[in-house]
């Protein structure tokens, strides 16, 4: 028999919910509501009664009611778990049509329907041989991001319906549209979804939490030249062309995308434009630290400088501009949060990892809009991509761990100190 986690992410994984870049309105495509109405459906037919959707922007927002006697309930904290139902515009979301690989016995995994796509056999796949793998039929994604972390929520409410006996606090849940194209919480209702803290279920391997998220600038650094006829420009014309070519070399090989990893962060020119009398250049600045921060505006500004000298007339402007910033920030001050998650996972006998995700999240957003959100793992592997899959055993893990996440709150969430949060 399928695990039911499995079941349901197949379900979910064949309905069309693709997010489209540059689209001013949230949802961003119609028919990620087909979704939200069926998972709508899904929690009332549990037996949840507090759903609700969002009919303008596509949001679900459900509560699993507290077993504890309402006193006790309301000294513990509301605890919210978050799944996004888009997926990734850059590969087809059309006519998913999922495949379960039962048993999976090692070896390369040949997709179905494109010879051309086969998943080779690697150290993550091989730790899941006696699991069963879900992928796409090879000619589309497979949407396990983030289908496998509703899957995985879904899951958890069944569970929670079916128990009443067992002791919780007010988990409250929500779906959300929009991720991949960077407007999931556009329009979340923090104030309406009442949790004290979530989680959300979009991460990668099995035991990961991301806890930290980049800091985010950009710097629009401008050339000013001076133009004029260039048949007649000898000793007038200014060109800030080669003032910003010049600048572009200025940026250390060791401090860009292509050349760091890890917790290294970087500077990376992204836009250019301009003619002869001006051009502007976007640079994204990245880092874990406040300090690195610092330090790579400084670096701007004396390559700024530089330009300067070396190009008499021509003028360098720079403008940094914040962009998000590291989640940690928020997450630092509510320890337990995390703690709970690590606590969780080792009793569903998983070892768990911190990850600093080197972007930004919508967990990111949340924190700073005043509900701290780590992110916990649903399993999905090869993202955005026709080589995407999944195994059950990860998804029953993350299921483990949501459930203990709730009941590891009920018994330990008023416990006194000043981080009780
Ligand atoms: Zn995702």
């Amino acid at each position: 028999m399928k695990p039911k986690v499995v079941e349901r992410l197949v379900r979910y994984a064949a309905i069309d919910t693709q997010s489209k870049e540059e689209e001013l309105r949230v949802p961003s495509t119609e028919k990620q509501f087909t979704l939200a109405r069926l998972l709508v459906e899904e929690l009332r037919e549990l037996g949840v009664r507090e759903v609700r959707l969002d009919e303008e922007h596509g949001y679900v927002y459900a509560t699993v009611p507290a077993t504890l006697p309402p006193a006790e309930a309301a000294a513990v904290p509301a605890v919210g778990f978050i799944a996004h139902l888009d997926t990734s515009p850059s590969v087809s979301g059309t006519g998913v049509r999922p495949v379960v690989h039962e048993n999976y016995a090692g070896g390369d995994i040949a997709l179905p329907g494109d010879p051309a796509q086969v998943i080779r056999e690697n150290p993550v796949l091989r730790s899941q041989v006696g699991a069963d793998i879900v992928t796409s039929d090879g000619t589309t994604l497979l949407g396990a991001d983030d289908k496998a972390g509703i899957a995985a929520i879904m899951t958890a409410v069944q569970y929670w319906t079916t128990h009443p006996a067992e002791r919780r606090g007010t988990i409250r849940i929500a779906f959300t549209p929009d991720e991949e194209v960077g407007n999931g919480t556009a329009f979340f209702d923090v104030q309406g979804f009442g949790a004290d803290f979530a989680y959300t279920v979009d991460g990668g391997d099995i035991g990961e939490i991301s806890d930290e998220t980049f800091h985010a600038q950009t710097a629009v650094v401008t050339f000013a030249g001076r133009n004029t006829h260039p048949g007649y420009a000898k000793g007038i014309l200014v060109n800030s062309l080669y003032a910003a070519g010049h600048f572009l070399s200025l940026f250390p090989e060791g401090m860009k995308p292509e050349t760091t990893e890890g917790r290294e962060g970087y500077l990376h020119p992204h836009d250019l434009g301009g003619n002869e009398e001006l051009a502007r250049l976007k640079v994204l600045l990245r880092d874990f630290e406040t300090e690195g921060m610092a330090a790579k505006g400084a670096l701007l500004g004396e390559m700024a400088a530089e330009t300067e000298r070396r190009f008499p007339g021509v003028t360098v402007g720079l403008e940094i501009i914040d962009s998000y910033r590291n989640m940690k920030e928020v997450l630092g001050r509510h320890p337990r949060v995390v703690a709970m998650a690590e606590r969780a996972m080792r009793q569903a006998g998983v070892t768990p990892f911190r990850h600093a995700v080197r972007g930004g999240t919508d967990g990111a957003r949340l924190s700073f809009m005043g509900l701290p959100t780590p992110n916990l793992f649903a399993g999905m592997q090869n993202p955005h991509s026709k080589l995407e899959w999944v195994s059950s055993r990860a998804m029953e893990l993350a299921v483990a761990t949501i459930v203990n996440l709730a009941r590891l709150w009920a018994e330990n969430g008023n416990a006194p100190g000043p981080d009780r949060v």
